[in-house]
């Protein structure tokens, strides 16, 4: 198509395919992912472009209430192998829904994570950590500090204690009930730090090696944090998934809402499952 030809004329679902891709190309993505088209016809018009991170029931019905002709998660909704797409299945349910109001849906998963800007850049600038070097292998000959791949690694704009940095984390991400929570001694300098958007444990190890102070990732759990603090891992920051991914929804809008045929905006619902927390009492702190 040429734009300047025809400035005003409507984008397509494979337009709008095309866009997304030149950002996150779909040859980043991990070989285990989903990203892509999950439902659409490329020929169908798209003007109103919505983008959330997970395409739940209220993301879709959001989407609908909108106009929205295209929305874009980050999630794949059909990651885990599915044999149909029923009504009468959760997830069948949303493609019925979406098919039937004409609403496109394209998953950017991990190749919006590797990609440059991408999820992990997001994360990094909001918490103002310079966006490095990634945390997987950096080709020979290119510069790490341009790589695409997952996670990246870089300097704190301020020195700060762990206990000062969680607060940061805290207050710059979006919030959610259970918020953050670290590890390590709350009183150590906090310089260098290393993010990995959403689920990162699997990182644990390759941080181990680095020369850091901080890991900020989601979705920790005990063995994995104990060990690698007792190998003597650096600190570690759990942010609550959602929160972690959540602020790329804005990128990727003004990305398409750059395009003079499209108007982009991102759906603005916590689809963090988390709906309750509660902090232990003191009380409690002699019970075993
Ligand atoms: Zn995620």
């Amino acid at each position: 198509m040429n734009n300047s030809a025809h400035p005003t004329s409507a984008a397509t679902v494979g337009d709008v395919v095309a866009l997304i891709e030149q950002a996150y190309p779909p040859e980043l993505a991990e070989s285990w992912d989903a990203c892509g088209l999950v439902c659409g016809d490329p020929a169908d018009t798209v003007r109103t472009v919505r983008v959330a991170l997970d395409c739940t029931d209220a993301v879709a019905d959001a989407a609908i209430a909108d106009g929205a002709d295209f929305l874009l998660v980050h999630h794949p909704p059909l990651l885990r192998r599915v044999t149909g797409v029923p009504v009468t299945h959760p997830k069948g349910r949303i493609i019925h829904r979406l098919i039937r109001a004409g609403v496109a849906l394209y998953a950017a998963h991990t190749s919006a994570d590797s990609a440059r800007p991408g999820v992990n850049d997001r994360l990094a600038e909001i918490l103002g950590v310079t966006p490095g070097a990634p945390l997987t292998p950096v080709p020979e000959g290119v510069d790490p500090l341009t790589a695409t791949g997952i996670g990246r690694v870089g300097e704190l704009d301020t020195p700060m204690t762990l206990r000062g940095f969680t607060a940061r984390v805290a207050d710059r991400l979006p919030a959610t009930e259970w918020g953050v929570r670290a590890a390590g001694d709350p009183d150590q300098m906090i310089r260098r730090v290393a993010v990995a958007s959403g689920s990162g444990d699997s990182f644990l190890g390759t941080v181990l090696g680095l020369d850091v102070d901080c890991f900020v990732t989601s979705d920790l759990r005990h063995h994995p944090v104990d060990e690698h603090l007792r190998a003597g891992g650096c600190a570690v920051v759990d942010t609550a998934h959602w929160a972690s991914e959540f602020p790329w929804c804005a990128q990727a809008a003004d990305l398409l809402g750059a395009d003079p045929r499209l108007s982009a905006s991102v759906i603005d619902l916590r689809t963090d499952p988390w709906t309750l927390h509660h902090s232990s009492t003191s009380a409690g702190k002699d019970r075993p």
